[in-house]
């Protein structure tokens, strides 16, 4: 039996941490969160998690909503034009449904779960200290603190991380009383060049169903109108100010919304960062980062929370894989590789998206519009933007691929 000590319940480190109690393992977990503390904070995400993150859940029996959350059908797109009209258009169903569970809803019930199964949970904010502890009590430790402050004792690694400070202003607004979408439901994404991007799914959050709106302000812009010290009533009216005046086709669905919850708004700004994945802490002792820690991601794409789900078990791959051997260094280095064999796709693609579309990117969503093969080629690779690629690389591969769609 190996002893396993994880800093941070979130998607990353309660998934991992529950494969690892399955397969034997005894596992230490630091939350910086009591589980009613998740519940009664502030909403955290719009973590819509596509078909093949949801495998992993399923695989270890935490998939706990599949019955009372909404389904994510499809993926539709917009271009918004300067005159709020939708310039170019399509939608697609995906081969299989996503979904989005208010973390306030999941991790809680995980942290119970994870107890259950065997695991050992301590309240603490984990710190350098803390770590060293960790690192004396058990053969490995990672770091799965999302956004946390002790992520940054991490380096960043500049070859993989192109910028330097927030690329968009981002908010949260969960409501009830929207719309429903006509035919099938979707992430439905708008794009309004010069602005930023809108996109709005339904999700299931504490008092049962909502939809979630995601505003990426381009900072400074006219849309970047977000202030932390509003009140939700501000935060929700300014939501649908902005609606309004950019995407009106969205208000005439939103314009009776209420908040889920006086909790349920969040705004915020990051620059999107990915880490070199060991730390060396004084003693000497390694450990590895996984999830948001080592590799954050720009909202616009809807990755975080499947990379988070996806790192997690490719790392359990690699401990279960790594039996009765140290986990040294350079396991520690090849099990982020291995990752990053998958992520940097997903951070190059979502990467482009934070940038103006180049006139190929134009061409490839104008084909979409007329094409339902492009469509649903463009939907279905949210489950794994690796289908992306190489065809959003270069103009002749995007017109290739057209062609050949048609
Ligand atoms: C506005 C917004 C919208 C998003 N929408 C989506 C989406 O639609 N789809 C998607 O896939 N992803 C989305 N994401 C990203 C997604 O939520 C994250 O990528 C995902 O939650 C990362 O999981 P994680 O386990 O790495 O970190 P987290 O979920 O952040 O979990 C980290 C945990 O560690 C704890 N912690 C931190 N520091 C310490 C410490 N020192 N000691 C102990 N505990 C600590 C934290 O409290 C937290 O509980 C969105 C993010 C944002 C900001």
């Amino acid at each position: 039996m190996t002893r396993i000590g994880i800093v941070g319940a979130g998607q990353a480190g309660l998934q991992l941490g529950m494969g690892l109690l399955e397969r034997g393992h005894e596992v230490i977990m630091l939350s910086n969160q009591t589980a009613e503390q998740i519940a009664g904070g502030r909403v955290t995400s719009s973590q819509c998690m596509f078909d093949q993150a949801r495998e992993h859940e399923r695989k270890l029996g935490i998939n706990f909503w599949d019955e009372a959350c909404p389904p994510v059908e499809g993926i539709a797109f917009s271009l918004v034009g300067e005159d709020g009209t939708s310039q170019m258009s399509w939608a697609s169903r995906l081969d299989a449904a996503a979904q989005s569970v208010d973390q306030r809803v999941k991790m809680p019930r995980w942290l119970a779960e994870f107890e259950k199964r065997g695991g050992e949970l301590r309240i603490c904010d984990a710190g350098i200290a803390e770590l060293e502890e960790l690192a004396r009590e058990c053969d490995l430790v990672l770091v799965a603190s999302g956004k946390g402050e002790i992520g940054k004792l991490f380096e960043r690694d500049a070859d993989k991380s192109p910028f330097d400070k927030p690329m968009r202003s981002l908010a949260l607004t969960y409501v009830n009383g929207m719309t429903p979408r006509a035919e099938h439901s979707a992430v439905n994404f708008n794009l309004i060049p010069g602005m930023g991007e809108y996109f709005v799914f339904p999700a299931l959050t504490l008092n049962g169903p909502c939809e979630i709106m995601v505003f990426e302000s381009l900072p400074g812009g006219p849309m970047d109108l977000w202030d932390p010290r509003a009140s939700a009533e501000e935060h929700l009216e300014t939501s649908l100010h902005i609606l309004k005046r950019y995407v009106p086709e969205e208000y005439e669905r939103a314009r009776n919304c209420t908040l889920t919850d006086q909790q349920g708004w969040l705004t915020g700004r990051f620059p999107p960062t990915v880490r070199k994945p060991v730390l060396t802490l004084p003693s000497g002792a390694k450990v590895l980062g996984l999830g948001d820690a080592v590799c954050l991601n720009d909202p616009i794409t809807g990755q975080g929370a499947n990379n988070a789900a996806k790192s997690a078990a490719i790392y359990l791959d690699s401990i279960i894989a790594n039996e009765g051997k140290p986990f040294d260094a350079a396991w520690m280095q090849a099990t982020f590789d291995r990752y990053w064999d998958y992520a940097q796709f997903v951070v190059g693609w979502t990467n482009g998206m934070l940038q103006p579309p180049p006139p190929h990117m134009v061409q490839l969503l104008g084909a979409a519009s007329a094409q339902p093969r492009v469509a649903h080629w463009f939907a279905n690779n949210f489950d794994d933007p690796r289908g992306f690629f190489p065809t959003i690389t270069a103009p002749a591969l995007t017109e290739d691929f057209i062609k050949e769609a048609a």
